[in-house]
């Protein structure tokens, strides 16, 4: 998977680099490496060690992995984190990342553009989600204070722990009959809420919560929006394909803030999510006083608006040299809704046409509904829903029909997928619990004799999982060989 001649020319790369920024040492030397000796025949037996510890893991670059939102880096992304990790910055401040400052700086630019939140929108990139996501609750704490934060009931599991890590109440917003989170059915004696958390894209069903909806009520009660698009946000780029509904996309740049993982959909390795604010102002909560750092320039230090200090400035060099490879000018410029109005007919058709992230979203998501019309047309399983994005959910047939069965049945395919011998077999998937209100709506035909059921899931997210689909079918029928 991993193509050799990436990894000559990193090592290349790398030589040139070290000899360019090592002016000193005209002798070949390595003054790191030579003050840390370590006898070869440890490092030999280490390495063969870790390669053997590596090999334990599950096969995350194969099509037959189709289980938990896990995505390998792009080779591009491994390159450039790769070379700029042997230097080291420290997006703190730009004392320790002078240009890689500067190059998140940009690739933030480029992710509000991908939004179409306004140009002056803050940001900047986080280690993770769940800490992107602590500093929108957090600002959603400071701008009302004695309001609550509301989120769905689908909302990922770390906004009520981060409601306790800011000591903020975080109350669970009603649902209409579909599942779907309704504010305007709070209960009247209910306090409003200060900001209401949306989910274009929940974790476990994946469904785009009806922000066209919220937006205007939240709107009208003066509540602010903040988005999970955690594992979601990159599906924004096909928003006019046809291929997912736009609606609640199309309220997108007008919420409050925004949380995108690039680590999920951006093709990037772990370490890399962020936030977005459209208010600049915001920036003011973060004030704080540095005795170390920020001497070096007047610009502003990456530290002064982010709740973590030290961050990998590697993280931002390869979403930035991502970025550049992965979404064309071309593309942002479609999304601004600029297209009928460009005089350059180049820009459009190229848009058209543009390769890049639009075509890997388009890939997931199309392999999504190709699984979701194969389970469809199966005796032997049933689809839980019509996937929204990339993530897809079904059930086994059982004879008696029942979440206890089901959820047995489920755990033996997964089991058995993971076990298989050959490696025309192996397929790992993965399940999810879903409970007793949402499965009386999802699975009215089986029998509820207990509080929840577990089901089958596959998220999608590499693109080569669209010519999978018929093998992954074949796989799915041979573990489950029988109606039990
Ligand atoms: C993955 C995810 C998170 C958490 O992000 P991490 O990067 O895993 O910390 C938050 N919200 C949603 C919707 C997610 O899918």
């Amino acid at each position: 998977m991993l193509p050799e001649h990436y990894v000559d020319r990193l090592l290349k790369l790398l030589a040139d680099l070290r000899s360019k920024m090592n002016s000193s040492s005209s002798d070949g030397s390595d003054a790191q490496t030579d003050n840390l000796p370590v006898p070869r025949e440890n490092f030999d037996d280490a390495l063969n060690n870790l390669i053997d510890r590596l090999s334990r893991h599950y096969p995350f670059h194969e099509p037959f992995y189709a289980g938990q939102m896990l995505k390998p880096p792009h080779p591009a992304a491994w390159l450039a984190y790769s070379l700029a990790m042997t230097i080291n910055p420290n997006n703190h401040a730009l004392d320790g990342g002078p240009e890689s400052s500067y190059m998140e700086k940009e690739a933030i630019r480029l992710l509000v553009q991908m939004t179409g939140l306004p140009d002056q929108a803050l940001g900047h990139l986080t280690s993770s989600g769940t800490i992107a996501n602590l500093e929108a609750l957090w600002v959603a704490r400071e701008m009302h204070p004695d309001r609550p934060i509301a989120v769905s009931p689908q909302a990922h599991y770390t906004h009520q722990r981060m409601g306790q890590v800011l000591r903020h109440p975080v109350m669970i917003l009603p649902v209409d009959e579909d599942g779907l989170p309704d504010p305007a059915r709070i209960d009247p004696s209910h306090p409003l809420p200060g900001t209401v958390v949306v989910t274009l894209g929940t974790t476990g069903l994946g469904r785009v919560e009806p922000l066209h909806r919220i937006l205007p009520w939240a709107r009208r009660h003066r509540v602010r929006v903040h988005v999970d698009a955690a594992y979601g946000g990159f599906f924004h780029l096909i928003r006019d394909t046809g291929l997912i509904d736009p609606e609640p996309w199309k309220s997108f740049k007008n919420v409050d803030s925004i949380v995108i993982d690039p680590h999920k959909h951006g093709l990037q390795p772990y370490g890399c999510g962020a936030v977005l604010f459209r208010d600049p102002s915001v920036g003011r909560f973060y004030r704080h006083d540095s005795p170390y750092t920020y001497f070096t320039s007047g610009d502003l230090h990456l530290g002064e608006i982010s709740l973590e200090c030290s961050r990998a400035g590697s993280a931002a060099i390869a979403l930035w040299f991502t970025l550049q490879l992965f979404l064309p000018d071309a593309v942002l410029h479609r999304l601004s809704g600029n297209r009928e109005e460009t005089k350059d007919a180049s820009i459009a058709d190229e848009a058209a046409t543009a390769v890049g992230l639009p075509q890997i979203l388009a890939n997931c998501r199309k392999a999504a509904l190709r699984l979701y019309d194969a389970l469809e047309a199966s005796d032997r399983y049933q689809p839980v829903m019509r996937p929204e994005l990339d993530i897809v959910t079904w059930i086994p047939v059982t004879r008696s029909n029942s979440y206890s069965a089901v959820s047995k049945k489920t755990e033996v395919i997964l089991r058995r997928g993971m076990d298989a011998e050959s490696p025309e077999s192996k397929l790992y998937l993965s399940t999810l619990s879903l409970d007793r209100s949402d499965a009386a709506r999802l699975l009215p035909q089986l029998n509820a004799d207990q509080q929840s059921v577990r089901v089958l899931r596959s998220v999608l997210m590499k693109p080569e999982h669209l010519g999978f689909i018929p093998d992954m079918m074949r796989r799915l029928h041979s573990l489950n060989d029988r109606v039990d």
